[in-house]
């Protein structure tokens, strides 16, 4: 019986490999690229614990080679959500009962798996399946993933031990209950970790959940599934579904006992699911949580007082790793006139050093966008750019899918602030810049502010200090994660808790104790030690003082 009261201490962030040359990590992930390079593999439904296979089929491909085939997966049906809904709720009476002590440690020893035996499996995969190069896969699928579950481990144990006062005779006390139903979680391709967290927050809060996860990051999140087996999460309370989003979404959505949903994608996405949430409103037991991440349109704003190579080495990084395929990339900059050409100058030069290209070969800086929709869409912007007099392609501004999808960084400056690459997210390796002139530092702070329908991250660049408190305030609203000097990208668990408002999402701060706190449903229970015999209370008493 386990009856100790139990803490858990406030973890370190995992270390981050660096896979320099000769290293023996490099070596390691150098034969999983290779191992999983050759073979094909088969991908079913998780449901139950159990495989499904419905011969319906996809194909997972390499987004620097895509004719190279890396598995095959299965699609749902409604009948395998029906029974990934099932399976979810019957988990959810034993799941519930568990102690949490038994359920962080199931989640610890998944950090661990994903730590040691599968770090090299985990970043292969999410290199391979997904186009991240060693550094990005290593900060996404092993750290990301591995800090995602200690620290909820720890958040998860500082939730339960906030009780309520108790008074002389009386005992209060609050049980945090999973929420009744099943959460249904759905996952982005860009990251493995938010693949990993979406369903596992939920999961050490007590909840069962039925996953669909991106069609372009089967790979990784297949792995993902095997290890949690390994771990000890018993059947049923992960129920992994690839398959068509809207086929999966409309059966789960309306279900009685839908009770919540997890979610990081886009905006459009989002909004299409609150909208059936509403309409189905009247069929369900309890009212869902509603948890969203999404889009970006992320900012970098330059005062006068900054360093121009500081800045340059921002826009860089925060706009073209990984391909800009990350919702805090920089995808817009307003810069002072008198530091534009230093910064130009020396952005030309670092962009003129970064190659794209084969995830294998480790000397690129970037690879290949996910897939041709993808593809398509951002050179629809960069060919928009090109035509139009009011905006400037300046650096790249070409594409190539022959052999994968391949787009240079590119960086446009519009001659209007509210030019459309200014103000949409476009999800690729492309910057957009504005010049402003020195004296209009305030004015570009508001149209910061109200240029774009997103309020995910930005960064002001600045020596002066009051000018960086000034931003702070008038950009107190355009950002939920805000940068003083350094690229508005790279949040780290537990360091910078992550979440924008506005059309960026529901703000809960992923790797936060606040993002648990909506998969709870507390219980307050008030024992009385001697109950009243009488009814009736003094006031009621005659007064013979007068
Ligand atoms: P997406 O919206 O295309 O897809 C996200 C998931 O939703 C996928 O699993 C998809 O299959 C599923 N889906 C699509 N239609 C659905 C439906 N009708 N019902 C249920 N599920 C459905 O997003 P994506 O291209 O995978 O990811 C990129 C987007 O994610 C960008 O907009 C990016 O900004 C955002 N993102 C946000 C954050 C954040 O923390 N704010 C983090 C990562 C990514």
């Amino acid at each position: 019986m386990n009856n100790a009261i139990f803490n858990m201490e406030r973890p370190v962030n995992e270390h981050t490999m660096d896979y320099a040359p000769g290293c023996k990590e490099r070596k390691a992930l150098n034969a999983e690229l290779a191992r999983m390079s050759s073979e094909v593999i088969d991908i079913p439904l998780i449901i139950d614990g159990k495989e499904v296979r419905t011969g319906k089929t996809g194909k997972v491909v390499m987004p620097h080679d895509h004719q190279h085939v890396l598995a095959t997966y299965h699609m749902a049906g409604e009948k395998e959500v029906q029974m990934a809904i099932d399976a979810a709720l019957k988990a959810h009476r034993e799941w519930a009962e568990f102690s949490w002590v038994e359920r962080v440690s199931i989640s610890l020893k998944v950090a661990e798996l994903v730590a040691k035996k599968y770090r090299y499996v985990m970043n292969a995969a999410t290199m391979l399946g997904q186009g991240k190069n060693a550094y990005q896969a290593e900060i996404d699928a092993a750290c990301e993933t591995i800090d995602f579950l200690r620290y909820n481990a720890f958040f998860t144990s500082e939730i339960y031990r906030l009780q309520p006062n108790s008074q002389p005779g009386v005992i209060n006390r609050t049980e945090y209950r999973p929420l009744e139903g099943f959460i249904f979680t759905v996952s982005p391709f860009n990251f493995t970790a938010i693949g990993s967290n979406l369903n596992m927050a939920p999961v050490v809060m007590g909840n069962t959940v039925v996953w669909k996860p991106s069609s372009t990051s089967l790979l990784s999140n297949y792995t993902l599934m095997k290890i949690y087996k390994e771990a000890g999460v018993p059947d049923g309370v992960i129920n992994f579904l690839p398959g068509s989003g809207s086929l999966i979404g409309k059966t789960v959505l309306g279900h009685r006992d839908f009770t919540g949903i997890h979610f990081t994608g886009s905006t459009e996405t989002f909004n299409g699911i609150w909208k059936s949430i509403t309409e189905n409103i009247r069929n369900y037991k309890s009212y869902p949580r509603i948890v969203g991440e999404t889009g970006g349109k992320d900012f970098i704003v330059v005062h006068p007082s900054a360093d121009p190579q500081e800045v340059a080495v921002a826009i860089v990084r925060g706009a073209f790793e990984y391909q800009g395929q990350k919702c805090s990339a920089a995808s817009r900059s307003y810069i002072p006139r008198s530091l534009w050409e230093d910064t130009k100058s020396r952005m030309g030069e670092m962009i003129s050093r970064i190659t794209v290209g084969d995830v294998n070969e480790f000397s690129h800086f970037m690879n290949a966008v996910i897939d041709e929709k993808s593809f398509d869409n951002i050179m629809k912007y960069i060919d928009y750019a090109k035509k139009s007099n009011d905006a400037e392609v300046i650096f790249g501004g070409n594409g190539d899918k022959s052999k994968g999808y391949f787009i240079e960084p590119t960086v446009i400056q519009a001659k209007d602030p509210h030019f459309k690459t200014m103000e949409e997210e476009i999800f690729g390796p492309v910057m957009t810049i504005y010049v402003y002139e020195d004296k209009d530092f305030e004015e570009v702070l508001k149209i910061c502010d109200s240029t774009s329908p997103y309020a995910l991250t930005g960064s002001v660049f600045a020596k002066d200090r009051d000018a960086l408190n000034h931003a702070c305030r008038v950009l107190r609203y355009a950002a939920g994660n805000i940068y003083f000097n350094d690229k508005p990208s790279g949040a780290v668990v537990g360091q910078q808790p992550f979440g924008g408002a506005r059309a960026s999402g529901t703000n809960d701060k992923s790797g936060s104790f606040l993002n648990l706190l909506r998969w709870t449903s507390p219980r307050t229970i008030k024992e009385t030690l001697i109950p009243p015999t009488e009814f009736t209370y003094p006031f009621m008493k005659e007064d013979r003082c007068h």
